[in-house]
């Protein structure tokens, strides 16, 4: 048996035995019913207390930590090449993951989470359950096995409370193969303010996304599909959003030429503050479930890749 097959089959086996050997500690499923927030969410010049967003500078690559209540969920882990997440995590002063999600299998948004799952305790680790053959993939494989954490494969529909807090998965329904479109959609809702996690997903999940769920994808924030490429953030998806504000994340002067144009064009025809990493370094969102409050690192104009 070649060694790739074995090693494939070992990590299909204990994938199994994980999956069997696991309950749900989150909070029961409640209603299929994607909430609605409130669209007069206001920019505030101040701090806000209750729940914050951390868009962490990655480069080319994906990475937000979400604090709110005594919980820490961090959604995506940067690029494999890189170093940023465990340090900014500790300089948070953050000792345990309740939550940690892969939005999908690609070495720019699992690329650090082995390091986190080997740093912090992790409760639960979130994956839409793709096998990929790379070595990241392995890696990540390999410390979730090693660590003590839960491993759930989430399906569009499904609700969980967390707190104050609703974690609603609207992606994918079933994996169709496609990493970028099989992506993990999070809308997280805070009271009258959401934010809504795409992951990588492209044009296909979109039109799913607006078929199901139409007008209550209405978001006051938006982490922006795939970086900011045009394969994404198609016009419909984007009016039906609306978001007050919208993160794109990604490295200056990446190969990919993101973000496109004609996504900060359309962006901007649905009246948005656009905010990137690349940009702005960090950002950070707090808010009370009422207004938001945006601090960057640095202030600098976003403007295309291409
Ligand atoms: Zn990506």
């Amino acid at each position: 048996m070649k060694p790739i097959v074995r090693k494939l089959l070992i990590n299909l086996i204990i994938i199994i035995v994980v999956l069997v050997g696991i309950d749900k500690w989150l909070a029961s499923e409640a209603d299929k019913e994607v909430l609605n927030d409130d669209a007069s969410a206001k920019q505030v010049e101040n701090q806000l207390e209750g729940m914050s967003v951390h868009f962490i500078d990655v480069g080319q690559a994906d990475s937000a930590y979400i604090e709110f209540d005594d919980y820490n969920v961090l959604i995506d882990a940067g690029d494999w090449s890189g170093d940023e997440v465990v340090p900014y995590l500790k300089e948070q002063e953050v000792e345990s993951l309740d939550l940690v999600i892969g939005s999908h299998e690609h070495a720019d948004h699992i690329g650090q989470m082995d390091k986190v799952l080997e740093e912090f305790e992790v409760k639960e680790v979130w994956m839409p359950g793709n096998e990929h053959a790379t070595k990241t993939y392995y890696r990540v494989l390999d410390a979730i096995m090693n660590s003590e954490a839960n491993y759930e494969e989430p399906r569009a529909g499904e609700i969980y409370e967390m707190g104050d807090v609703v974690l609603e998965v609207l992606n994918p329904y079933e994996l169709t193969g496609d990493y970028n479109n099989d992506s993990i959609v999070l809308k997280v809702t805070y009271d009258d303010v959401s934010f809504l996690f795409t992951g990588d997903a492209e044009i296909q999940a979109e039109k799913e996304m607006i078929n199901e769920w139409n007008e209550k994808l209405s978001s006051t924030v938006l982490k922006a599909g795939h970086h900011g490429s045009e394969t994404s953030s198609t016009k419909k998806f984007l009016e039906l959003v609306d978001p007050s504000v919208t993160v794109l994340s990604y490295g200056i002067g990446n190969d990919y030429k993101h973000p496109h144009s004609v996504v900060l064009d359309r962006l901007e025809q649905v009246n948005t503050d656009v905010y990137s990493t690349a940009s702005h370094g960090n950002i950070i969102i707090t808010t009370d479930g009422k207004n938001i409050h945006v601090e960057t690192e640095r202030e600098r104009k976003v403007i295309p890749g291409d």
